[in-house]
């Protein structure tokens, strides 16, 4: 259908093909923006255009044309899978992923009590990435991620393994703040979490360290305890994973520092061994 019409705005002239262009891209916007979660996960293909009905079912076409889809129904067009193929840098396809496919999300109850979306930060080709499990507070109000005394902890762990929060990438499970810092529930992951692996597959990095037992026991799926899986190599989406504390856990309980610090030397080492 796009291209019949490409074709015959080439046949008409310049000016005319230009104005087709602009609206292929304002309809890919526009179904970015209405695109329901379903369809937001980064495996699920842009939905293939249907070939025109004929006879009886194009009569049921033309009278229930004026009714709004189910709400079941995924809508057509630009998928993130769709996003993550277009070419150019990761930087500016993370902005186009956090501006034209999150924009002002509101795929779940989380969007109701936020302040700011909490995107994320830092190299958009980053080797490392950290994973929280959500915005607190201070983020919610800064659009930052860990940000305040436990943001500050953090860039000390980050430095001491010998980098800046610059050359690192850090965000959340969920982009938008639990109330009261309650864990993320279930909805709420599976609304958000398409955007954390493509987040993932656009700064391809080759560490992922996930920080307390939520972020951990939500993207492994597992109930085991953070005593068991810190310091305890896994993967996810393909990327190797190591769960450490997370810096809010540190600040109340300084003593398990050590083990924290034992496990990102583990990463420092597998970061130096794949160069
Ligand atoms: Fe959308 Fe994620 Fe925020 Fe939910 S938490 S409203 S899915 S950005």
């Amino acid at each position: 259908m796009k291209e019949a019409i490409r074709l015959l705005a080439h046949t008409l002239g310049g000016e005319l093909h230009r104005f087709a262009e602009a609206g292929f891209e304002v309809i890919d916007r526009v179904r970015a923006e209405d695109l329901p979660a379903a369809a937001a996960d980064a495996t699920v293909p842009a939905v293939a255009e249907a070939p025109a009905p004929e006879g009886p079912a194009a009569l049921a076409t033309s009278t229930t044309a004026s009714a709004p889809p189910p709400a079941a129904e995924p809508a057509p067009g630009l998928s993130l899978e769709a996003l993550l193929q277009r070419p150019g840098p990761a930087a500016q396809r993370l902005q186009v992923l956090q501006d034209d496919v999150i924009g002002a999300c509101e795929r779940c109850k989380l969007h109701r009590g936020r302040n700011k979306l909490v995107f994320g930060v830092g190299n958009p080709d980053a080797d490392l990435v950290f994973v929280g499990e959500g915005p607190g507070a201070e983020e919610d109000r800064q659009g930052i991620p860990f940000v305040g005394r436990a943001g500050a902890l953090l860039t000390k762990m980050i430095e001491a393994m010998g980098y800046t929060r610059d050359d690192v990438y850090i965000c959340n499970v969920v982009k938008c703040r639990p109330p009261n810092n309650r864990d993320p529930e279930p909805d709420e992951v599976e609304a958000c979490e398409p955007f954390l692996k493509a987040q993932l597959t656009l700064t391809n990095p080759k560490v992922i360290v996930t920080l307390g037992r939520v972020a951990a026991q939500t993207l492994l799926r597992t109930k085991t305890s953070m005593g068991r899986m810190h310091g305890q190599w896994t993967t996810y989406a393909g990327v190797d994973l190591l769960p450490t504390f997370h810096p809010a856990y540190l600040l109340r309980s300084p003593d398990k520092k050590r083990e924290a610090w034992a496990d990102l030397k583990k990463v420092m080492d597998r970061l130096k061994t794949d160069g």
